[in-house]
């Protein structure tokens, strides 16, 4: 088989060796590899008719409760249904052939940790982390894969002990990234010797500050993407290609171990 993989530079495959502390910054397109709709993409079939503002709002969620509620459920069905794939997998083995390892995505599934990996800063938050939006308790979802409504949607939402209705755990358009988790990762950035931006544009702020905050502190920034992005310029190298195959690659070459 004549398989067009990306070369890995063996300058990168020296810092990795000798880096203390590795942050791991991953986007959409990670997620996308095991299948998973990025958010536009997942307003289609059912959701088509829909538009980001009509779900990924808090006042959506204040105007038509049952149809957020019916989505963002759906999305984690659709999670649910999903596994983690190779890039999952080798990020959560590097985590144990380098001293220290951060993971901070942009994604709101649950893959990194469902590929073994612990800690993982979430800046948008989690479809699997849900809580009251009057006191902010979190909800524990029952386990299992959650059913599609029958013939259509809507879905109410779980009501709260206090009374007050259960929200998506996402950061929703309009709302501040959580500020504990943005605050760990800007430390990572700039306390790291490699930073991997994997599958993201690096586009959307203030995440997008994290690789740039990696190269001012003397980091070296590696992308893996198919495509060129908005952070090729802040990269000390950029591997184009699918991380599924990238990230195994670079643990074989680095540390001679397959995940
Ligand atoms: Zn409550």
């Amino acid at each position: 088989m004549n398989r067009n993989v990306a070369t890995i530079p063996q300058d990168l495959i020296a810092a990795l060796k000798k880096a203390k502390h590795v942050v791991v910054f991953t986007g959409a397109g990670v997620s996308a590899e095991s299948g998973i709709p990025t958010f536009r993409d997942s307003l289609t079939g059912l959701w088509e008719r829909f538009n980001a503002e009509d779900l990924a709002t808090p006042g959506a969620f204040r105007k038509d409760k049952e149809l957020v509620w019916g989505w963002y459920e759906w999305r984690r069905m659709k999670v649910l249904q999903a596994q983690p794939n190779p890039a999952h997998i080798a990020i959560a083995a590097l985590a144990t052939l380098v001293p220290k390892l951060t993971i901070v995505t942009q994604n709101v599934d649950d893959l990194h940790e469902r590929a073994g990996s612990t800690d993982v800063l979430h800046l948008h938050g989690s479809l699997h982390s849900p809580r009251c939006a009057t006191c902010g308790q979190a909800h524990i979802l029952p386990p299992g894969i959650p059913v599609e409504p029958e013939g259509g949607r809507r879905l109410s939402p779980p009501v709260c002990i206090c009374g007050g209705l259960v929200r998506p755990g996402v950061v929703w358009f309009g709302e501040d990234l959580p500020v504990r988790e943005l605050r760990q990762a800007f430390e990572a950035a700039q306390k790291c010797d490699v930073l991997f931006a994997i599958g993201t544009s690096g586009l959307v702020q203030p995440a997008a500050r994290i690789p740039s905050l990696a190269k001012q502190a003397g980091a070296c920034v590696v992308q893996v993407n198919p495509t060129s992005t908005g952070l090729d310029r802040e990269c000390t190298w950029s591997v184009r290609g699918a991380a599924g195959e990238i990230m195994p690659n670079l643990l074989q070459a680095a540390f001679g171990r397959t995940a």
